[in-house]
């Protein structure tokens, strides 16, 4: 039985261990049972799923995870939870604990290892320190993946979900949702952790697309093209477009190509959608190849 979601259960193989908490890794675990409850429903698990989790601590969601599914692996990088893991695990045999730190492993072969190539579920109380390279490396790394259900740092959740207008709209944004549908699950206030982290925490659940919602020719040359947008926020997204390496065009062709989109070359990458940068992308490629 998953126990670990009692504050009293924690606090004991934290003592039992003398386990000392690492900032630098993001430490915060969850003591809540609902909160943990919620995340396990929210994911869908089901007895058919492999799930690879994020930084397990010392195995409280993994417990939870145990049970309700077919096959769990979870990538730790502190190795002084290692031990604890063992002990906390014990009575699964449907769990596989890698010390690692999670953007040296490869991933896609890790699905193709345990999930023989189909898509995989993510569930993950994640260190906040890392997000968004966690969250780009799932999606960039062609690793066939279902769904990521995952707590991060509110505003980090919110800005996932921005559309264009918002201060908080940004490269984030299209990303996620360029490869996934966002989906707040639940808001989770601090004292479901220990220690208590500083900020606001959410439950988000990416829902992977089949297909991406936007036709573009070079995704890699549209990702260019919002990162050297957002990157200098307050120029003009001609001026960015520029000083971001004009992507092999004149700046009269980057100023022309933005006219084509229909805005004048003094518009702000801010104001632009996915649709938007996707069409731009495709114009820009046009050109390049003239
Ligand atoms: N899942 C546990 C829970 O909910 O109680 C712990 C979550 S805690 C917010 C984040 C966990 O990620 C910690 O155990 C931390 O050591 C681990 N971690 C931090 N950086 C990591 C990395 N680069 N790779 C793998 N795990 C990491």
């Amino acid at each position: 039985m998953a126990y670990l979601g009692e504050p009293a259960n924690t606090i004991a193989v934290l003592q039992k261990y003398n386990f000392n908490f690492q900032k630098k890794f993001g430490q915060n675990f969850l003591i809540d049972k609902h909160v943990l409850e919620k995340i396990i429903r929210s994911a869908e698990i089901t007895k058919d799923d492999f799930v690879l989790e994020i930084g397990p601590g010392i195995g409280t969601m993994t417990q939870y995870l145990c049970e309700a599914a077919r096959e769990v692996c979870s990538v730790e990088i502190d190795r002084n939870l290692i031990p604890i893991l063992e002990d906390t695990l014990k009575e699964y045999d449907n769990v596989e604990i890698k010390n690692e730190d999670i953007l040296k492993v490869d991933i896609k072969a890790l699905a193709e290892e345990k999930n023989g190539g189909k898509p995989i579920k993510v569930v993950a109380n994640l260190p906040y320190y890392i997000t968004t390279p966690i969250i780009m490396e799932l999606f960039e790394s062609g690793t066939p993946i279902e769904s990521i259900t995952i707590m991060v740092q509110k505003e980090v959740a919110d800005r996932m979900q921005e559309k264009p207008g918002s201060k908080e709209y940004g490269a984030l944004s299209l990303a996620v949702q360029y490869y996934a549908k966002p989906e707040i699950m639940a808001f989770v206030p601090e004292n479901c952790f220990m220690p208590r982290p500083k900020v606001g925490s959410a439950v988000i659940k990416l829902t992977r697309y089949e297909k991406p919602p936007v036709d573009v020719k070079n995704e890699k040359l549209m990702f260019s093209i919002i990162r050297a947008s957002f990157n200098q926020r307050r120029k003009t997204l001609a001026n960015g477009l520029k000083n971001g390496g004009g992507f092999g065009l004149t700046k009269e062709q980057i100023e022309e190509s933005i006219e084509e989109l229909g805005y004048p070359a003094t518009v702000r990458g801010e104001k632009l959608s996915l649709e938007e940068f996707a069409t731009l992308a495709n114009i820009i490629e046009s050109k390049k190849s003239i």
